[in-house]
């Protein structure tokens, strides 16, 4: 499994699992705990949750799920901006910590920018690091301006990643954020790898991939996986689908793949707001 080094000097697996929609259909519980149990076993262990994820159905089937393999799991949830205050950020992960049926989260990430004054949210997650409640904090849906903003504020160059939108699809933070990041070692979580599946309908994709005996989505895994300082955290509530993505480790891209990806998925070439879904 690549890893991917995070500023404080821990690694972590450059392909997790996210969990948005999971827990919402009762039926399709077993499965999905089932599947997230797989990517465990397949070294897809950093797994992203959040408190707005079907009100906390998501965090409570991943702590179903990772019951009895805790030590095994980089566990990743986010706080909503209007509890990114001091009381409500403790109140909101002690209640996430409840749902998960686990002691700390290792990352806990503010889910986009709010009305909160950064320094009080920084201030809320280091007061919460140093209580052993989460390990490690970072940021999520921060365009340069934002980075740039948290950089000036007083210990807020310990945010560990920064969790955007990015997918073959969708490549504007190449233009900005991403040199960005990379200048300061910052690590890009990728969201929305397949930008919702829509990416994988492209006929261009699918062409691409049935060439080189690939899947769209094993492609759309490998271009990020090729990229430096970049974590993917695609989301499947299906076992055999699981098996697919985490294939993508053992398909690298070779340089002509990614030259022919860049002509068929051409990066920026100007600035654009973040995207965010
Ligand atoms: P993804 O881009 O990961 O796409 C998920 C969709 O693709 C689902 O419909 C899934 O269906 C389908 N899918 C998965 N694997 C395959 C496959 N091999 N073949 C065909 N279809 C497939 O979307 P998400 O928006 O869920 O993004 C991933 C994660 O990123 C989220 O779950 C969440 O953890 C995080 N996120 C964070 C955001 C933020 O603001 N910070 C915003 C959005 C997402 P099925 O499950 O039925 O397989």
């Amino acid at each position: 499994m690549k890893r991917i080094t995070l500023p404080c000097g821990e690694s972590v697996p450059a392909l997790g699992q996210g969990t948005w929609n999971i827990g919402d259909d009762a039926r399709l519980r077993a499965q999905e705990v089932a599947t997230i149990r797989r990517g465990l076993d397949l070294g897809l262990t950093l797994i992203d949750t959040a408190e707005m994820y079907g009100d906390g159905r998501s965090e409570r089937l991943v702590g179903e799920a990772i019951a009895g393999r805790r030590d095994e799991v980089f566990l990743v949830s986010k706080v909503y901006p209007h509890n990114a205050s001091a009381r409500a950020m403790r109140r909101s992960c002690e209640a996430s910590l409840r749902r998960l049926r686990v002691d700390t989260i290792d990352l806990y990430l503010l889910h986009w920018p709010g009305d909160v004054p950064l320094a009080e949210t920084v201030e809320a997650f280091e007061a919460l690091r140093r209580e052993g409640r989460i390990r490690h904090w970072g940021v999520s849906n921060f365009d340069p301006r934002w980075m740039d903003d948290l950089w000036a504020t007083a210990g807020g160059a310990a945010a560990q990643v920064n969790q955007v939108l990015y997918n073959l699809g969708c490549r504007g933070i190449e233009w900005d954020l991403r040199p960005w990041q990379r200048e300061r070692r910052l690590p890009v979580m990728a969201y929305s790898p397949f930008d919702q599946a829509r990416l994988l309908r492209k006929r261009e994709l699918a062409a691409f991939a049935s060439e080189r005996g690939m899947r769209p989505a094993q492609v759309a895994l490998a271009w990020l996986l090729a990229q430096d300082g970049v974590i993917a955290i695609p989301k499947t509530g299906q076992a055999e689908r699981l098996e697919e993505n985490a294939a993508a480790l053992q398909r690298p891209l070779s340089p002509d793949d990614l030259q022919q990806l860049d002509r068929l998925f051409p990066p920026p070439t100007g600035p654009t707001p973040l995207a965010m879904l």
